[in-house]
C-alpha cells in the first residue's frame, strides 16, 4: 500500500491511515459526518455477508466467497489476546465492546455493503466508529488498536496522533519495529515534524521510506517521547482535548503547558541519542 489513496470523499474529516506495507485504514469522524450518505447498507450485509462468527469481542460477517474463511477461526483467539495486549499497553478500561468486522471477498461486495468511497485494494482495511472493514486478515490488528482507542480514550481527531498511538503499540511490542522506525525517523529529522504533528502537512504527504509512510515512525516515536516525559494519563487527556480545543496546538498547550513546536524540537534532540 503506497501513500496515495484515491478516496471519493465529499466532505472533510476522513482520517485515512496507511500502515507500512500491510494495511490501510480510514477513520470517520462521527461529529463531522459527511452530509452525503455513506456507510453500511444493513440489508445488503444481511443478504451478502451471511456467514457469522461471534466471539466475546467480535462479530465477523463474511460471505462464502471470502477467501480466508478457513483461516478465520484460527486467527480469532490471536485477535482476542491482541486486544488484551493493547489494553495493557494503553492501560485501557475494561470494555464490553463488541466490534463488528466485515470481511469482503472483493470490491463489489464491499461497495454493495459499504458505500461512500473507493473500494479496498489488496489487503486493506478501514475503521468506522466501532467497526472494521477488511478484505483480508492481515490488517485487522492495526484497526483493532484504532477501535479500542476510539472507544476507550476518545474519538480520534488528529490523524497524526491516532496513528501515533497505533504505531506506539507496535514499537512497544517489537524491538525490531522500534529500531526500524528510529532508523527511518532519523533519516527525516530535518523535515518539519511540527507541521506533521498538527496535521498541516497531510499524514500521507510525508514521504515514504522502507515501504512505510514516514509519518508512522515519527508519530509513534513522538508518542513514546511524550510518555517518557510525562505519562499515559496526561497523554490521554491531551488526546481527548484535541477533540474539544480549537487545534492540536491549543490542546497540547492546555495539557502540557508548553508549545507543541517546542516539544517537537526537544523530541528531535532526544531521539538522536536513542
Ligand atoms: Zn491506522
Amino acid at each position: 500500500m503506497k501513500n496515495r489513496i484515491p478516496l471519493m470523499i465529499v466532505l472533510t474529516i476522513i482520517y485515512a491511515c496507511v500502515i507500512t506495507s500491510r494495511s490501510f485504514s480510514l477513520f470517520v469522524n462521527p461529529i463531522e459526518r459527511p452530509v452525503i450518505q455513506f456507510g453500511m447498507d444493513s440489508t445488503m450485509v444481511d443478504s451478502l455477508l451471511n456467514h457469522k462468527l461471534e466471539t466475546s469481542r467480535f462479530l465477523f460477517r463474511y460471505s462464502a466467497k471470502f477467501r480466508y474463511a478457513d483461516q478465520l477461526q484460527s486467527r480469532v483467539s490471536s485477535y482476542e489476546s491482541f486486544c488484551d495486549t493493547v489494553s495493557h499497553i494503553l492501560q485501557l478500561p475494561k470494555s464490553t465492546l463488541k466490534t463488528p468486522i466485515y470481511l469482503y471477498a472483493d470490491s463489489v461486495e464491499q461497495l454493495l455493503c459499504f458505500k461512500g468511497w473507493s473500494a479496498l485494494r489488496e489487503n486493506q482495511a478501514f475503521t468506522g466508529p466501532n467497526e472494521i472493514h477488511a478484505n483480508g486478515l492481515g490488517a485487522i490488528e492495526h484497526e483493532i488498536v484504532h477501535v479500542l482507542a476510539n472507544n476507550l480514550i476518545a474519538y480520534a481527531k488528529s490523524v497524526f496522533f491516532a496513528e501515533g498511538i497505533e504505531q506506539y503499540v507496535e514499537i512497544v511490542r517489537s524491538d525490531e519495529v522500534f529500531r526500524k522506525d528510529l532508523r527511518i525517523a532519523k533519516k527525516f529529522i530535518s523535515k518539519p515534524w511540527d507541521k506533521w504533528a498538527n496535521d498541516t502537512i497531510g499524514f500521507w504527504a510525508t514521504g515514504e521510506d522502507e515501504s512505510i509512510v514516514v509519518a508512522y515512525p515519527v508519530s509513534g516515536l513522538f508518542v513514546k517521547f511524550l510518555l517518557q516525559h510525562s505519562n499515559l494519563e496526561i497523554f490521554k487527556e491531551f488526546y481527548r482535548a484535541i477533540r474539544t480545543e480549537v487545534s492540536t496546538e491549543a490542546a497540547f498547550y492546555k495539557i502540557y503547558k508548553y508549545p507543541l513546536s517546542k516539544a517537537i524540537s526537544d523530541f528531535k534532540k532526544d531521539i538522536l541519542s536513542w
